[in-house]
């Protein structure tokens, strides 16, 4: 058997190493048109930032190292041009000799990647605009960051890679500005956690520019000049271009394989494309999204590496090991701050028509009397029927990491909410408490579910009307401090002694600073003979927050599905 694969990175060398576990005496060619095989794309950035200093590090493995462990033929510098599934042939170029050559296999892997996107606008030509996706971009631009002594960064683009590289240029002392075109940062979450992080890197000195785009760029004799649609101009001396990637599909399309409806190479259960010779995984690969049904890429190291391991199997051992697609399951670090995700963002489960309900908790990274604990933010989507977990994003500073690994593992398995309720964690007071963040985020889901927590979400505000009444229970200091107009200030504590104030027959709005006193209020009131009452999900906080970062008058219609007035 000779089993041929284009790509040599995450998801083409987890197959190659795997084929060679599975088929000791198989000829495994693997072609790669960079000069590096098995390096780690996620720690570039780092590496740019001086935070990973040795160059070394980046390598997991090199061709000559991965020839002798795996008995692999590694062929690097060298590009496949052509497929020619009809004869079974492959053709790839030498790129050192120019020597262009023909290789045959009995099966073929294509795990080619995907490619940044880089818009024809007037000027991207210009020295010192980049995009990164390999280890020369990334010797280009630190090389480049180095030699020129650059001060002043532009990164267009919030996503990971983009909020990535703005924290590492800013901490090698580069004044950066970050332009997005969207409304908000981090596109796969919902807009309250994205607000938080906004804020967040504003906090660290980013220039953060939302609702813009870059029309074109300018030479200047000292730097560049990025220009704004808004008709403005940044100074820049380096820009790096982070606005997204699509599926590299250009040898699956010149070899006739389906694309899928998202754009990247179509595969089966078993990731074997419309050619039964040919598989396909990585980024360059759609499949069916488990929460939607839908058609999805996902640009994931994660993904790329199970799916190289599910091919192999599949290839070696005949097609068994269903691929049951992924979750995009993500964490990010901004500055001190960590934003994960797990599951699918409310706006995507109402774009999917999926109905939910959303609910925002936010709790201690661990027990609040021992040293050191940080809230964290978290926000989950479920469905109104059964508690179906479809979705979860944390915003915090410590242990973010492991409560989204949690829920995206419920997530997975197409758990609930309860199931989160009763979930059993290690506890000891430095690591979490007697009722982990990840229970709290149940036991809400559960009283909202259960109808004893009615809730509105921070941009309901506008369905209040004067014959409602706003009810802030903080204590009369937080309300001092700052609060929202209309509120009438009953703190908790006062709230059975002055019941008298609060008129039955009104419909009635609660607010905390967190959501848990509102809570209370609720049950005191319900328990009261009041009927309508609901309580600000994530509180005076969130909502704070989400104003701050997006006033009323620029804010698109609500993304939440349901609001649960009685
Ligand atoms: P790649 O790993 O990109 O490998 C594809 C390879 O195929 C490339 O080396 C390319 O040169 C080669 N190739 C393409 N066409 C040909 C051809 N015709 N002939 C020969 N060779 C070819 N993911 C995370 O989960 N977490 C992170 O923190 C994270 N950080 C990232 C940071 C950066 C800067 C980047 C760029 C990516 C990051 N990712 C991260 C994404 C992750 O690296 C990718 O999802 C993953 O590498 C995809 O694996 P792949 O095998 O599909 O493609």
């Amino acid at each position: 058997m000779k089993y041929v694969i284009i790509g040599a990175v995450a998801g083409g060398a987890s197959t190659a190493a795997r084929l060679r576990r599975l088929d000791e005496h198989a000829e495994i060619v693997i072609f790669e048109k960079g000069a590096y095989i098995s390096y780690a794309n996620c720690g570039l950035p780092y590496y740019i930032g001086d935070v990973i200093k040795d160059r070394n590090a980046l390598f997991v493995q090199t061709a000559s190292a991965f020839n002798q462990r795996f008995n692999i033929d590694v062929r690097v510098r060298t590009e496949v041009t052509a497929i020619d599934p009809v004869s079974k042939t492959i053709t790839a170029v030498n790129q050192k000799t120019g020597e262009t050559y023909k290789e045959t296999y009995d099966r073929l892997v294509l795990s080619p990647g995907a490619e940044p996107i880089r818009p024809p606008l007037p000027g991207i030509s210009n020295e010192g605009i980049f995009t990164l996706r390999n280890v020369s971009d990334t010797d280009y631009i630190k090389g480049f960051v180095e030699q020129k002594h650059v001060k002043k960064a532009v990164v267009i683009g919030a996503g990971f890679i983009g909020l990535e590289m703005a924290e590492n240029l800013q901490e090698l002392g580069l004044d950066v500005s970050v332009i997005e075109m969207g409304n908000q940062i981090l596109a796969p979450l919902d807009y309250p956690l994205a607000a938080m992080v906004q804020q967040h890197i504003r906090s660290k000195g980013v220039h953060l520019l939302l609702n813009t785009a870059v029309s074109a760029f300018g030479k200047e004799d000292n730097g560049l000049k990025v220009i704004l649609n808004n008709g403005d101009a940044l100074d820049a001396d380096v820009v790096i271009m982070s606005i997204g990637v699509r599926p590299d599909t250009r040898l699956a399309v010149q070899a006739g394989l389906k694309l899928g409806e998202a754009k990247g190479i179509w595969v089966n259960d078993f990731l074997q494309t419309s050619d039964p010779d040919i598989y396909a995984v990585g980024d360059a690969i759609e499949f069916t999204n488990p929460i939607t049904h839908q058609s999805m890429n996902t640009y994931l190291a994660g993904p790329a590496n199970k799916q190289g391991r599910i091919c192999a199997n599949n290839i070696v051992l005949g097609n068994k090991h269903k691929y049951n697609g992924a979750i995009n399951t993500a964490i990010v670090k901004v500055f001190d701050m960590t934003v994960a995700t797990a599951g699918t963002a409310s706006k995507n489960l109402t774009k999917a028509g999926i109905k939910h309900i959303v609910s925002t908790t936010h709790s201690g990274s661990h027990a609040g009397y021992f040293p050191g604990a940080r809230q964290m933010s978290i926000q989950i989507a479920f469905t109104p029927e059964d508690g179906r977990l479809l979705g979860a994003q944390i915003a915090g500073y410590d242990g973010v990491d492991k409560r989204i690994d949690i829920l995206s593992s419920v997530i997975q398995r197409g758990g609930t909410i309860y199931e989160l309720t009763e979930f059993e964690h290690a506890y000891a007071p430095p690591y979490s408490s007697a009722k982990d963040p990840v229970n709290m985020v149940g036991f809400v889901a559960e009283n909202i579910l259960q109808d004893r927590l009615k809730i509105f979400y921070w941009d309901q505000f506008e369905q209040i009307t004067k014959d409602d009444l706003l009810i802030d229970v903080r204590t009369k200091e937080e309300f001092e401090e700052g609060h929202i107009s209309n509120a009438l200030n009953i703190p908790l504590d006062d709230l059975r002694s002055r019941m008298h104030e609060i008129d039955q027959n009104k419909k009635i709005y609660t607010y905390c600073r967190a959501g848990l006193r509102g809570y209370f209020a609720q049950r005191i009131l319900k328990q009261n003979g009041y009927n309508s009452i609901v309580n600000l999900s994530g509180g005076y906080l969130l909502w704070e927050i989400c104003n701050r970062e997006m006033p009323p008058i620029n804010r698109p219609k609500t993304q939440n599905s349901l609001l649960q007035v009685a």
